[in-house]
């Protein structure tokens, strides 16, 4: 394959300023439950800052949309092969971030992105999701996940604990209120994750992110 017949089906993304490796993300505006999160105060997704950035620059939006219109169009599988060459090709220490907009569309695309972290055995992934009908639903087909894929509900309400039936998690709590996990300390380092891999890892079930 071709890294440009690779593009056809989607960007991965280098580059990002605040953590390591690659990511991948589509239109926020097209998160099914963080849409409904969205119009609901106390809510993560009320303040939502991809949508902003959407809405800031044009060829954010663009790309983000493309990515999910890439999707809708491809076959599963050879989105799958597309995605993890990129992978492959592009990510140089170790670690994926799906989602740094958007979010899980269907089973079909969780199962898409399970066959991309097969073909990717040494690289990690992190998955966060609001979608935990959509993990709930493959966990019931397929039993379990990858070792290299931690897949992290997020808590629907700001300083939410770790959503029921999850193992791995993350919360954004507020200053008035107790993290109830472990901290991310980017806001400290100038918005880098730096050499932390916490989001990354087996043994933190739960990440508290400082509300914005
Ligand atoms: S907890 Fe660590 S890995 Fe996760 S976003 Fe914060 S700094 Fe990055």
């Amino acid at each position: 394959m071709l890294l440009k017949d690779a593009l056809n089906y989607g960007k991965v993304s280098t580059g990002n300023t605040k953590m390591p490796g690659t990511t991948y993300a589509i239109d926020a505006f097209a998160c099914q439950t963080g849409s409904r999160l969205a119009n609901i105060d106390g809510t993560p997704c009320r303040h939502c800052y991809a949508r902003k950035l959407q809405k800031l620059r044009p060829s954010v939006d663009a790309g983000w949309k493309a990515n999910l219109n890439k999707w809708n169009a491809a076959e599963p599988d050879q989105w799958a092969q597309a995605i993890a060459f990129q992978i492959i090709k592009r990510n140089t220490d170790g670690y994926h971030r799906w989602f740094d907009a958007g979010d899980l569309q269907s089973v079909e695309m969780l199962d898409a992105i399970v066959a991309v972290c097969r073909m990717t055995p040494r690289v990690r992934h992190w998955l966060p999701t609001q979608e935990r009908r959509i993990v709930a639903e493959w966990l019931a087909i397929n039993g379990q996940f990858p070792d290299n894929l931690i897949v992290r509900v997020s808590a629907s309400k700001l300083n939410g604990a770790l959503p029921k039936g999850a193992t791995h998690g993350s919360q954004v709590y507020t200053r008035d209120a107790a993290p109830k996990g472990k901290v991310c300390e980017a806001r400290q380092r100038g918005n880098q994750c730096g050499p932390c891999r916490a989001c990354w890892s087996h043994d933190v079930a739960l990440i508290s992110y400082p509300k914005h």
